[in-house]
């Protein structure tokens, strides 16, 4: 069995919660989000064995946790099934980045076993098309229930570019996350890249404090803020 990925990372110390990690870039999207970091690098194609990348998380010895992130993942459905299946019997927990098209993969997933997982939640409904390119809200919901039936510990994500999500979106996705009960919200600033539009804008790190101070007065959800100095890291997001 082959995963096709661009890029790995031997050892990430940012990229799960709740270990250090080996990260797997895997190739390919079913999405075009306006803000994407990875554009043209998630369309590079490099092949690998299940069994050649469970070996080599074997052998380092300072993870705990191999995190499949992309591009999106769950497009890889049989690779990364099996992937799960042996890393889950090397006693490797097995963690995954995915913006929550797939929610009967995640379901797999889980029922294999999931060390942790993050879930984009990337605009309100009524923006959902315009960020993303792909009409998924629905199929988001549904992942994260998914999570929440099967006890994954997980997380939401959602990047702020501006002038692209506004307080007020930020304030009705986070009643929507309320209604879904979800441990933890990171909303995160936007990275630029060469790849992205000039006119969205990184926003400010205090504006992003605010706004979560009121999602916890008004909503009672446990939200962090992830400011740009210190998610450079991240990818897949
Ligand atoms: S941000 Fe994530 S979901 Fe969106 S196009 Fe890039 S890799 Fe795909």
């Amino acid at each position: 069995m082959k995963l096709w990925y661009f890029s790995i990372i031997d050892l990430s110390l940012m990229d799960c919660r709740k270990d250090a990690c080996m990260v797997v870039f895997l190739s390919g999207c079913n999405m075009r989000c306006i803000y994407c970091q990875n554009y043209p690098d998630l369309l590079k194609r490099m092949e690998i064995g299940v069994e050649e990348l469970v070996q080599m998380a074997k052998n380092n010895w300072a993870i705990g946790c191999v995190k499949f992130s992309g591009g999106e993942p769950t497009l890889q459905r049989e690779g990364l099934l099996e992937a799960c299946r042996r890393l889950n019997d090397e006693s490797i927990g097995v963690g995954i980045d995915t913006n929550g098209t797939a929610p009967q993969v995640i379901e797999e997933l889980a029922k294999i076993g999931l060390f942790e997982a993050s879930v984009d939640f990337k605009a309100p409904r009524s923006k959902y098309i315009d960020v993303t390119g792909l009409d998924a809200y629905d199929l988001v919901i549904d992942t994260i229930e998914i999570l929440n039936d099967y006890n994954v510990d997980y997380e939401v994500r959602t990047t702020v570019a501006l002038p692209m999500l506004t307080e007020d979106d930020l304030m009705n996705m986070a009643n929507e996350l309320r209604r879904l009960d979800v441990p933890l919200w990171t909303i995160q600033s936007f990275i630029p890249t060469n790849y992205t539009p000039r006119r969205l804008r990184t926003p400010e790190t205090k504006w992003l404090e605010e706004v979560a101070n009121r999602v916890r007065e008004e909503y009672g959800l446990n939200v962090r803020v992830r400011a740009l100095a210190s998610h450079v890291a991240i990818r897949g997001s």
